[in-house]
Parts: structure tokens; C-alpha cells; sequence
């Protein structure tokens, strides 16, 4: 018989449920981040401005700073470098004694020549002698066109400051020559004399070229001023004798009586202060645009400054670099931040899609389900009323079996009753008690023929529970036994655990083997040996009992057969043919198993495979 089970349609784990969809998905940022970051890129940009403009700034100050203490350094031991020589010659009894006899004519050219050694050993412009009225006695450079002799100096400040009494220092065109010298003076003291009297002036003129020529590579400018402002000596030539400021024309008179710079013009430079960034240093602008960061220092001992130019465009460039850099930064940034947006948008609607994939596909095997849970209760139905038809008709088929079976045994008892009737008029009570022991006898096999019919026409109910299969079977074997023992049959049973549970009816399951232990008692009927064995086995989920007889076993033909509903190879009146038909439909309803075979001896086998109560529970059923 044919058993399904409906689906569940609540299956735990499966969403039955679409998803609710998410708001149409966005495809790009939203327009305030958009506009928040585009926002902060001029900030970005600008702060990257401002930091590499500092540091750049700093780096050049720095260096600056270096500069301008090495090239102090370098002035202050140029112009210490020739500070012992006027000191020493304004000691010499030679320059002394010319000094004092300035009429000695061989006494002054022994003295142009000794002034034009030293000069040469220690490397200086020039060397001369002044007289205290201010005309030049004595110089290094008589020989030559431009000698200072009979040059009349005093209005120079180096000869004024010596004629003092002190140490004259001083920076100017050379009169004659016009070549720009530093000029060192002292006083020349007469020795003898007590008030020490200053007896003439020693003038030592040294050449600044060495320094200029030094500092006249590479793109810082140099420049030393005096306290007039003017720049006097400097790396770069357009500079020279030129002023920081315009000079007021008192200045102006000053240096031109002291004829310091002969007839330069003492333009200003045009310097323009763009910024000023600490002590001493300061951002200019040239006339021609050119930017430089000036630091400056007083030189010890003088009234110069001397001022370091630092070009400065390069902070200009540096700084775009810095800005490009940057906007090429939060470029990369944003594209690498939109794209990783635009992934986790992906994404989002990849899964979107899978949820209603999901979904649809939940709704579809919710119908499906549904569907079948449907055509399931149909086929229920419809199993059930074939099920009768079928019983209906084999009714049909069983009455005609009916008749014939109970026939002959109401014809028998008639024939019987009426012989007894007959005897006991003839007053032969014997006979006659011999016929109505017939009589029940008779009676008694034609209420077996239909207690047999009894199970066969009972419409099946669903009361399948949990059922302990071992005792089901033992039942059988004991209700059995006086026929056993009365055909000498031996019994072995092997039914393992007896608390296995199946699911099915006690009382139906014990009918099913008491009709196969019949059968079986009935195939070894003309068997030597009688050897019934029925055996026990589980297995996770099922139990199987097989029925194993000493028989002659079935016979192909009869093996197709067996289950078929009034198939009998017993003589009539021995078997009806449906006890097997009865087994399979009980089994078959408990949703088991139900199979013939012969085994390797050559008896039979039956092997009922029944399903184990799963927790102690068969469904709805117990
Ligand atoms: P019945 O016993 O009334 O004939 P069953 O449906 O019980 O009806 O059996 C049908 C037939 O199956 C039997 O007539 C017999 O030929 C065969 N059969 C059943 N059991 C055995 C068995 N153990 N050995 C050989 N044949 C068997």
C-alpha cells in the first residue's frame, strides 16, 4: 500500500519572507560629504602652502645664519690679518727718523724702498708714511705713476683718527689709484720726546678683491656696508657703491669732502622690505623683482654691517611643489575613497538582489509546498477509497470464496442433521449424537473460515503508536506453540533487545507473524526436519525480523504471486489466500516492509522491516 507523508511546510532555517528592499541603492556619495570635502581641498592646500613656505623659510634662514657667521669670520680675520703691520712700523726708528727729517733726501728713499719690501712681504695694497701736515713722505708704491708721494691726505678720517692718537680704519677709493682699499693708520710717536709727540701718520692700504672674488660664486649675494649705508664691497658688482637707503644730502657732502668713494653716485639700491621675519632678517625685493632673505651682522671693530642675500624665489617654487603635491594627494585620496565607495555600494546591491532571490525563491517553494500538501490530502482521499473499492471488490471476489468454502460444510451439517434426525427417530441416539459431534465440528471450521475474513474486511485506522516489535513476536510464538509442539517443530528465536520500539499496532503486528509462523508451520508439514527461526536485527533506524522455516521452500512462480489477495497453492478449504495479502497491507500501513525469499538451506524467508519509534514517538500517531 501506498503511504506519503505530507511535507512540512514551516521547515526551521529557510526564510519564508522576502526581504523588505532597501531604498533605491545610491550610486554616488552623498552631495553634502561631496561638498564638505570639496570644501576643504582650498583649506588642504593653503595649510600645504603655509607648512612648506615655513620649513622652507627655516631651512634658508638657517643656512643663512651659517653664512653670514663664516663670512664674518672671513672679514673679521681679513681685515685682524694686517693689524700688526702699521702697528710695527709706526715702532720702526727708520720711518721715525725719515719722519723727523723729512729733508733727508737719502734717508726717504731708503725708507721708499724698505716700505716697498715690507709691503710686498706682507702682501698689502700699498704702505706710506704721512707728515703730520698731511703730505706723503714715504710709500711702498714711489716707483710707480700713481705714487702717493706729495699727496696731501689729511682730509682723509683714517689720517684724522691716527692724528688723534688712535687706531684709523677705514674704507675707501684709493685717491690716486682708485682702486678701494682698507686703509689701517697709526700714529707714529717720537721716542725721545716726553708728551710723546705724534711725528706722522703709518698707512697701511689693503686690497678687498681676494674676499669679493671669494664670495662672487654661487647665487647668495654678500654685500658689507658702512654706517652710511653704502655697500662697498659685495659679491655682486652692480651693488657696489651704491646705498640701502637714499643718502640726505649732509651725508652725501660728508663723503664726498672725505672724496671716500671718489665720484661715485651713491644710488640707493631700491630695496624693498617685503617682510620681516625675526632680528636681522628680512624678506626684500629688488627693483628687478629679485627676492632675497637679508641677514645681517655688525662686524667687531667697525661701524659695518655686513648682509648675507639668501635667494628666496626657490621658496616659491618649493611652495608649489608642496601645493601640487598635496592637490595630487587628496586627488588620490578621494578617487581611492570613491572607489572603495562605489565597491561597498556593489555590494550592498548584490546583496539587495540576493535577498529578493531569496525571497521569490522562499515564496516559490512555500507554494510548492502548499501545492503539495494539497495533492497529498487529495491522494489520501483518493488511496482510501481504492483502497475500499478495492476491499469491495475482492468482496465480491471472497463471497464467491465464501460460498464455496462454506458450502460444502452447511451441505455437509444439513446432510449430517438430517441423518441424525432420521437416527434418532429410529431411536439410534448413538449415530445420531456421532452426527451432531460432526455437526460442530463442521460449524466450528466455518466460523474459522470467516473469523479469518474478520481482519481482512476492517477498514485500517491511524493508530499507529510505539510498540515494543520483541513482544509482538513472542505473543505469536506462544500462541503457536501448542501447534508446534503438537508437529514437532523446533523453535529458535534470537529477538536481541526486547525494549526496541516500532512504530505500528501490537495486536495487527502479532496477527502478521502468527499468519507467517502458519505458513511456515504449514510448508514444513511434510518436512523431515522441522526448524522454525526467527531473528532479530536493528539497525539506526529500521528493525528487521525474518521468519526462516525448514520448508521446501517458494517457488518462483508462487514468489511473484504471494502478496496477491486469494492466491493459495493449498488445497481448497486449507487456505484462503489471504493471510499475506492481510500481512503486506498491515505492514505497508505502518510504513514498513514486507519480503519473501528463499534462503541458502532452501526454506523460506520472510523478512518484515519495520520502522524504529524515533524518541519513543511515531508522528501524531503516539
Ligand atoms: P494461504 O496460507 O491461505 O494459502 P497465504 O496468503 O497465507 O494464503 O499464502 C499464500 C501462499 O504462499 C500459500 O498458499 C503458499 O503457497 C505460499 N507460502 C506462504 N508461506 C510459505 C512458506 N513458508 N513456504 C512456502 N510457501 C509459502
Amino acid at each position: 500500500m501506498l503511504e506519503e507523508t505530507a511535507m512540512d511546510a514551516s521547515r526551521p532555517g529557510m526564510a519564508t519572507q522576502p526581504p523588505t528592499a532597501n531604498a533605491a541603492p545610491e550610486t554616488s556619495p552623498p552631495k553634502a560629504v561631496v561638498a564638505l570635502v570639496l570644501g576643504l581641498l582650498p583649506l588642504i592646500l593653503w595649510q600645504a602652502a603655509m607648512w612648506s613656505e615655513r620649513i622652507a623659510a627655516q631651512a634658508i634662514r638657517d643656512d643663512g645664519w651659517r653664512r653670514l657667521a663664516l663670512y664674518t669670520a672671513n672679514l673679521s680675520s681679513e681685515l685682524e690679518h694686517y693689524d700688526y703691520l702699521p702697528r710695527i712700523l709706526a715702532e720702526d726708528t727708520a720711518i721715525k727718523e725719515v719722519l723727523l727729517d723729512p729733508g733727508d733726501a737719502t734717508a726717504v728713499d731708503v725708507a721708499n724702498r724698505y716700505l716697498a719690501r715690507i709691503n710686498t712681504f706682507a702682501g698689502a695694497s700699498a704702505t706710506y708714511v704721512i707728515m703730520r701736515d698731511g703730505t706723503t713722505l714715504v710709500a711702498s708704491n714711489w716707483e710707480t705713476e700713481r705714487s702717493f708721494i706729495g699727496a696731501n691726505l689729511r682730509f682723509r678720517p683714517y689720517f684724522q683718527t691716527a692724528f688723534k692718537g688712535e687706531m684709523g680704519r677705514y674704507f675707501a677709493l684709493g685717491t690716486t689709484s682708485l682702486e678701494p682699499g682698507y686703509y689701517l693708520a697709526r700714529p707714529v710717536l717720537q721716542d725721545f720726546d716726553t708728551d710723546r709727540k705724534i711725528i706722522g701718520v703709518i698707512v697701511v692700504k689693503v686690497g678687498m678683491n681676494r674676499l669679493e672674488e671669494h664670495w662672487g660664486n654661487g647665487p647668495v649675494q654678500v654685500m658689507v656696508t658702512d654706517d652710511y649705508g653704502v655697500v662697498f664691497i659685495t659679491s655682486n658688482k652692480d651693488w657696489k657703491f651704491r646705498t640701502l637707503s637714499r643718502l640726505d644730502d649732509k651725508t652725501r657732502e660728508i663723503i664726498t669732502t672725505s672724496r671716500q668713494y671718489h665720484n661715485a653716485p651713491l644710488n640707493p639700491l631700491g630695496i624693498e622690505t617685503k617682510e620681516t621675519m625675526a632680528e636681522g632678517v628680512r624678506i626684500v625685493a629688488f627693483e628687478n623683482g629679485a627676492r632675497y632673505m637679508m641677514l645681517g651682522a655688525g662686524i667687531p671693530n667697525t661701524d659695518w654691517r655686513l648682509q648675507v642675500l639668501m635667494p628666496y624665489a626657490r621658496v616659491g617654487r618649493i611652495v608649489w611643489a608642496a601645493v601640487a603635491l598635496a592637490g595630487f594627494a587628496f586627488a588620490v585620496l578621494a578617487l581611492v575613497a570613491y572607489s572603495l565607495f562605489q565597491h561597498r555600494q556593489r555590494l550592498r546591491d548584490r546583496l539587495t538582489h540576493q535577498q529578493e532571490i531569496a525571497g521569490t525563491l522562499a515564496a516559490a517553494r512555500d507554494e510548492l509546498e502548499k501545492r503539495v500538501a494539497e495533492r497529498t490530502a487529495d491522494l489520501r482521499t483518493a488511496q482510501a477509497e481504492l483502497v475500499q473499492a478495492a476491499k469491495l471488490a475482492m468482496l465480491g471476489k471472497l463471497s464467491t470464496g465464501i460460498n464455496h468454502e462454506l458450502n460444502q460444510p452447511l451441505s455437509a451439517i444439513r446432510s449430517y442433521a438430517d441423518n441424525a434426525q432420521a437416527f434418532l427417530d429410529r431411536g439410534r441416539t448413538e449415530e445420531a449424537k456421532g452426527n451432531l459431534a460432526s455437526i460442530s465440528e463442521l460449524t466450528a471450521r466455518a466460523g474459522a473460515i470467516v473469523t479469518r475474513l474478520k481482519g481482512f474486511a476492517r477498514k485500517s485506522k491511524d493508530d499507529v503508536r510505539a510498540v515494543p516489535i520483541a513482544l509482538s513476536v513472542a505473543n505469536a510464538i506462544t500462541l503457536l506453540g501448542p501447534r508446534f509442539r503438537s508437529e514437532g517443530i523446533e523453535v529458535v528465536s534470537d529477538l536481541g533487545g526486547r525494549d526496541i520500539l516500532v512504530c505500528g499496532g501490537a495486536v495487527r503486528l502479532e496477527q502478521v507473524f502468527v499468519n507467517l509462523f502458519a505458513n511456515a508451520a504449514d510448508a514444513m508439514a511434510g518436512s523431515p526436519v522441522k526448524v522454525l527461526s526467527v531473528t532479530l536485527d536493528e539497525s539506526e533506524d529500521e528493525v528487521t525480523i525474518r521468519v526462516a522455516d525448514s520448508g521446501p521452500g517458494i517457488d518462483t512462480g508462487v514468489l511473484e504471486r504471494l502478496f496477491e489477495p486469494f492466491f493459495t497453492t493449498k488445497e481448497a478449504g486449507e487456505g484462503l489466500g489471504i493471510g499475506l495479502a492481510i500481512s503486506y497491507g498491515i505492514v505497508t500501513h505502518f510504513g514498513g516492509t514486507i519480503e519473501a525469499a528463499n534462503h541458502h538451506k532452501g526454506g523460506g524467508v520472510f523478512s518484515v522491516r519495520l520502522k524504529k519509534a524515533e524518541n519513543g514517538g511515531c508522528g501524531d500517531g503516539s
